[in-house]
């Protein structure tokens, strides 16, 4: 393997000198390439999203497919003007010089994907990184090994194979890849790798960007929203068990309520689920498998905790050989038990109860910052409270994940949910070294610049 990565680190090195991947041509051609490579493989990406994850195609096509096509055609629609090097105003102290800052590619980056969006997390960066003129060594997650597979086989057809790789295998190999000196580094996955990541990282001061996870809380004031509160079960449970099961960086991890409304909310939940899965989810093919038995396993642990089987108020059945776990609802686990401190990463909703809705600050302000703070509220007073007291990747009012499908907006986390962003221009910006340029002008010059000062008394 050792050998592997050295060659195509050797080739992508080359071809970036080459200068050809520099180029906005080539960068199109890679873009309408992937575009082109989705819309022949759409079949194909659903199946494999089926065998790895019993994702639905419609589920698939939403979050996956549909996604990387919208971002590489906004890529490829703005890229012109991405590329526009911005003019600097100087402070008339320059004067006659002029400034201005290029974006410039890094070279050779690095991208280590997860296994729960294995086509759209792989593809997304791939896509930055090339706007921004980077040749690109892939590794997808060897949790979902056929979406790995097709990717290995798929890319190499269809894109400059001599700029763009894929390299398959799991912590073994890509513990040989961060033995190399990449020029970036782009990362999905936990926050415990997340670190394994940036030491790495860190040997060659090499940047990184960080999409790593962590537990969305998210607030429901049941008191301005009583009108449209189908809505909000609806957004709700979508966002738990309409994408991959639960198993999302951005899913609602546990709700936060007025202990008054609780059971109410939990009423109208129970039909919402029925409504989305039928009398018997196990049978139904709109909801995600759990990815692996180890994945399960972990789950089962959590919920078989005595004092969260006490709280669990629906749901709770598993099987273990069909990866399948019921969605669930808690009402006040243990706030010590480990499924109120580690993000859940499946179908299992807690609802924590609070005498009143402003202390959800003070709740979710004694956690690591999450990825995203999900709140349903038309009170401006508290909305305001979120923002400027609490710290989170982003912020949603009355929805859920669906900043994600946003690319006009930056996507990523903070503290512990992450480092950078990306997503539409972030993307390239991400992948791109902002560099300074001055024009100087040999017409004048300012003399106190250069000793001997003693004639000179430079003042505020
Ligand atoms: P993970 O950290 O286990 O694995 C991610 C990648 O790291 C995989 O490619 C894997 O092969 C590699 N890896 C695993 N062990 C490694 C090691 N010791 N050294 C080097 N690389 C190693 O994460 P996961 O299980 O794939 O994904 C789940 C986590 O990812 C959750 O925390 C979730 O919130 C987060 N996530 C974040 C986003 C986001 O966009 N912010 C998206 C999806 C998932």
């Amino acid at each position: 393997m050792d050998e592997t990565v050295d060659q195509s680190l050797r080739e992508m090195r080359e071809t970036f000198a080459s200068g050809r991947t520099r180029s906005v041509k080539w960068r199109k051609t890679q873009l309408e390439a992937i575009i082109e490579m989705v819309k022949d493989n759409e079949d194909k990406m659903c199946d494999v999203l089926f065998q790895d994850l019993g994702k639905h195609s419609t589920e698939a096509f939403r979050d996956e497919l549909g996604f990387v096509m919208r971002s590489a055609t906004t890529a490829l629609n703005c890229l012109d003007k991405w590329v526009v090097p911005k003019k600097s105003n100087l402070p008339l102290l320059f004067y006659p010089s002029t400034g201005k800052v290029i974006s410039e590619p890094y070279g050779a980056v690095l991208v280590l994907s997860s296994w729960n969006f294995p086509i759209s997390l792989s593809l997304d960066p791939m896509i930055g990184a090339i706007s921004a003129g980077n040749t690109v060594l892939l590794k997808a997650s060897e949790l979902s090994p056929n979406a790995s597979a097709f990717l290995a086989k798929t890319i190499p057809s269809y894109l400059d194979s001599k700029a763009i790789k894929v390299i398959e295998g799991g912590p073994d190999v890509a513990t040989i890849l961060l033995k190399h000196q990449w020029d970036k580094i782009f990362f999905t996955g936990s926050p415990k790798i997340g670190k394994i990541i940036m030491a790495a990282a860190a040997e060659y001061l090499t940047p990184v960007t960080l999409e790593l996870g962590g537990k969305c809380p998210t607030i429901v004031d049941h008191h301005s929203v009583s009108k449209d509160m189908k809505s909000v079960v609806k957004r709700i449970s979508g966002g738990k068990w309409g994408s991959c099961s639960g198993q999302a960086c951005i899913s609602v991890d546990y709700v936060l309520v007025e202990q008054s409304f609780a059971s109410s909310l939990i009423e109208m939940l129970k039909p919402m689920i029925r409504s989305f899965f039928g009398e018997n989810p196990k049978e139904s093919g709109c909801l995600s498998r759990i990815v692996t038995k180890k994945h399960f396993q972990r789950l089962a642990r959590l919920l078989n905790d005595p004092g969260v089987q006490a709280s669990i108020v629906y749901g709770g059945s598993m099987d273990e050989e069909k990866l399948y776990i019921e969605p669930t609802i808690l009402l006040n686990p243990p706030l010590d038990s480990e499924i109120m401190n580690e993000e859940i990463f499946g179908p299992i909703l807690p609802i924590i109860t609070l005498r009143d809705i402003q202390e959800s600050i003070g709740f979710i302000k004694s956690k690591p910052k999450p990825l995203a703070i999900y709140a349903f509220t038309k009170d401006e007073n508290l909305k305001t409270r979120i923002l400027s007291e609490t710290s989170s990747g982003s912020v949603t009012f009355n929805d859920v994940m669906i900043q994600y499908m946003c690319d006009a907006l930056p996507f990523g986390g903070v503290g512990e949910s992450g480092i950078g962003r990306y997503h539409g221009k972030y993307s390239f910006e991400c992948f791109s070294h902002e560099k300074a340029i001055m024009e100087g002008s040999l017409a004048a010059d300012l003399e106190a610049r250069y000793p001997p000062w003693n004639s000179f008394k430079l003042t505020f």
